[in-house]
């Protein structure tokens, strides 16, 4: 059985491209020298696939910040405001990725959203009316050959013309099917190249297949590919589809003449019956997405056998390629890194590098290998734990609906709190400079003490609360300080979790998350942020809000477990959150913020399945969460990348008392959306974008605001930056906030 890998992490074992990309932000290193961390993560990607054996291993999976904005810049979707800025091309395309504010001007980041139901990140391609379409770069080419002559004959990675233009953004009149014609023939322009270059075989990711598409989807799909196809020449093609099944156009995708087709049945729950009911044809590849992509656990290696024996029914032995999922970006390099999971723990998973060896272990239809994988499925140590299952099971209907109403908790709020109009917060962190990361470092080692470490955070914290009272902040919080990550604190904290040293995965640009892994039955063994919270609050008379991480988001930012189900996993966790929101309200914090900044990340990729599949339940959990608190006490919830515009009533039903939501980046469309559904909760659409270090005046800020307020009521509005502050220096943060302050003054007496 021949192997496959659609493509493989980039940011180094031990993130030497993001060290490498920061230091060349900040103007430490040359572009030369980051252009050799490239070339050295990209030939140490290469060798380590082949010297595993993979027999189709891709290039140009490579990417400085995101293939999509990459496939952006190779065919000139750059929207003037770059160009303009005359900086040379890296630099256009990172002022694209991340904002540019200097000397040559002053601009936004392009907008960034989540890459399909993964917690990466691509950057959303502009294409106005004007955008004249051409092959005008290399990179395909140079990495094809720059992997030739490492000896290595890799299939190109280009994500697919189809999937690219149904991720952009077209901001005239124009549509997607005004362009295709322009980036169909762009695309055969650079399949000439590539195939004078020598190179044999392409794969084009086509995942947007996995979506709901109707037929003017197909029609378009259709009309791109006959045209490839029928210029192809000798390249081979292959269509490569990935987190899901492609059940609306599977018929057709096998009726044109592709050279080889891949398809995932890890999450494509519906693949296996699409091959057996149409069949697949002879003669064409089928790369068959068997080990999973994005979890981190063993493949479970006679589970696979037996879908390869269905499969290997309709497929000839020679047309079947045992491939990944979906590509490895989403999972971390090796486990070789981890120096302290105990072995009986780390013979469970398997990362990227690790995927490697079970792809070719199942391929060589090993029975040594078979025999041991049977017994580790056997054994799995510590993961049961009665207690919690038995309080999971007597969660009564009545704990998911909390009173009284909104509206009536809405009045008693007011009442209380006695905020000005359009109160100023932020999201939860302050900048986490070198100190607080030494801090918590050197606590870890035990370097320092408890008390030592305590001190520091509380001075940490006073020091936040002046500055956020000098600012002239209305709802402070405590800067979280003590948290490396929003899910990896909590994790922490809680029983049923393992953690990883090195387990990085890319989320986006330069920024990576280490997921931590739920191994057994998670619950909470004693307080875990209440201290910090009461010390701050004894630092002011305003109000200071708790801050804590919803169920949702744990689950969805953890690897989550495979033996039972995410609704279940979840419940454990709302359990335990639950109880700290309880004690935090007991202890006189009066208002709780409950991040749910990834509730739509594990959305079904097909609308049908929104609700049954994830919202009717995931929903409930958030409620679970804080339905036991008095109505005095306001519950705040924050959501990133605002894109829920479809989802409005679910959020109105997590029943929070005030969201606050990414909405800088993405034209306050989503405002529409809330006015049109009666949204009732209080919102703080985020009026600036934290993701890029840019200052914004007090006059775009004053702008952002009156824009809003045409589109939602006053006594409903916050005022907030669109996410935490953890990733921005000091500086830029004070100045940014102070704006914002001032801006949000000036709207009130307007
Ligand atoms: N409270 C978190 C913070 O401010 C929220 C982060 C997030 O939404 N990603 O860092
Ligand atoms: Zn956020």
């Amino acid at each position: 059985m021949k192997t496959s890998v659609i493509g493989f992490p980039r940011i180094g074992r031990n993130r030497e491209l993001k060290f490498a990309s920061e230091k060349y932000f900040s103007g430490k290193i040359s572009e030369a020298e980051l252009q050799e961390t490239a070339r050295m993560q990209r030939e140490f990607n290469l060798t380590t696939q082949k010297h595993a054996g993979i027999d189709l291993i891709s290039s140009n999976d490579f990417s400085f910040y995101d293939n999509v904005l990459d496939t952006a810049f190779l065919f000139n979707v750059v929207p003037a405001r770059y160009k303009d800025l005359g900086l040379s091309t890296l630099d256009t395309y990172f002022a694209a990725a991340r904002g540019y504010q200097g000397d040559k001007g002053n601009v936004k980041a392009l907008a960034m959203k989540k890459w399909f139901n993964t917690n990466y990140h691509y950057i959303v391609p502009e294409i106005d009316d004007d955008t004249n379409i051409e092959l005008v770069g290399t990179k395909p080419i140079d990495e094809y050959l720059e992997a030739k002559n490492l000896g290595v004959e890799t299939k190109v990675l280009l994500i697919g013309p189809f999937t690219f233009l149904k991720l952009a953004r077209f901001t005239g009149s124009k549509t997607a099917e005004d362009f295709a014609e322009t980036l169909t023939s762009a695309y055969i322009t650079l399949l000439g190249k590539l195939a004078s270059e020598g190179a044999k075989n392409i794969q084009l990711d086509e995942p947007y297949l996995v979506r709901d598409l109707n037929e003017k989807d197909i029609t378009l799909f259709e009309s791109i590919y006959t045209q490839i196809l029928a210029a192809k020449g000798d390249l081979k093609i292959l269509l490569q589809t990935y987190f899901g099944d492609i059940r609306d156009i599977y018929e057709k995708v096998i009726s044109l003449p592709f050279d080889a087709i891949g398809i995932d049945f890890v999450e494509g729950r519906k693949s296996l019956e699409l091959v057996k009911t149409y069949g697949f044809p002879k003669g064409k590849l089928l790369l068959a997405g068997l080990v999973n992509g994005k979890n981190i656990w063993r493949n479970n290696y006679a589970e696979t056998n037996k879908k390869i024996a269905e499969l290997q029914n309709v497929v000839s032995d020679e047309d079947f390629v045992l491939s990944t999922s979906c590509s490895l970006l989403h999972v971390p390099y090796t486990l070789a890194s981890e120096t302290k999971l105990p072995e009986n723990y780390k013979a469970h998973f398997a990362f990227a590098e690790e995927k490697l060896t079970e792809l070719k272990e199942i391929a060589s239809q090993s029975q040594d290998a078979l025999e041991k994988n049977t017994v580790l499925f056997k054994n799995r140590p510590d993961v049961f734990d009665t207690k919690v299952q038995d309080r999971v099971a007597s969660i009564k209907e009545s704990d998911y609906t909390r009173l009284p109403a909104f509206e009536e908790r809405e009045k008693i709020q007011k009442e209380l709190l006695q905020l000005p109009l359009f109160p100023t917060t932020t999201i939860g962190s302050f900048p986490q400079t070198d100190d607080v990361r030494k801090n918590r470092k050197d606590f870890k080692t035990g370097a320092i003490t408890e008390e030592q470490y305590v001190a520091f955070n509380e001075n940490k914290i006073r020091a936040c609360i002046e500055n956020q009272e000098e600012i002239g902040l209305d709802v402070l919080v405590h800067g979280e300080f003590e948290r490396n990550d929003m899910v990896e604190y909590f994790g922490e904290h809680l029983s049923g979790y393992v953690f990883t040293e090195k387990a990085w995965v890319l989320s986006y640009g330069t920024r990576c998350v280490k997921p931590p892994i739920i191994w057994g039955d998670v619950s909470r063994q004693e307080a875990i942020t209440v201290k910090w919270s009461v010390f701050a609050q004894s630092c002011t008379k305003k109000p200071v809000k708790g801050m804590l991480t919803g169920p949702v988001t744990i689950l969805n930012w953890s690897f989550p477990r495979e033996d039972i189900s995410l609704q279940e996993s979840t419940l454990q966790i709302a359990l335990a959150i639950r109880d700290e929101v309880l004690d935090l309200e007991k202890n006189g914090i009066g208002i709780i913020q409950i991040d749910e900044a990834a509730l739509r990340e594990k959305l079904p990729l097909r609308k049908s399945d929104w609700y049954s599949e994830y919202l009717d339940w995931a929903i409930p959990a958030f409620r679970l969460v804080h339905s036991g608190v008095s109505p005095k006490t306001q519950i705040h919830t924050h959501m990133c990348y605002s894109e829920f515009t479809d989802i409005i009533p679910a959020i109105d039903s997590m029943d929070a008392d005030v969201i606050t939501f990414e909405a800088s980046r993405s034209d306050l469309l989503i405002l529409d959306a809330l006015k049109e559904n009666h949204f009732k909760t209080e919102v703080g659409p985020g009026v600036y974008d934290i993701h890029s270090p840019r200052v914004p005046s007090v006059d775009e800020l004053v702008g952002q605001l009156t824009k809003i307020r045409a589109k939602t009521e006053d006594s409903k509005l916050w005022v907030n930056p669109d996410c935490g502050l953890k990733t921005r220096g000091e500086t830029e943060t004070n100045a940014s906030l102070r704006n914002l302050v001032t801006a949000a003054k000036i709207i009130r007496e307007a």
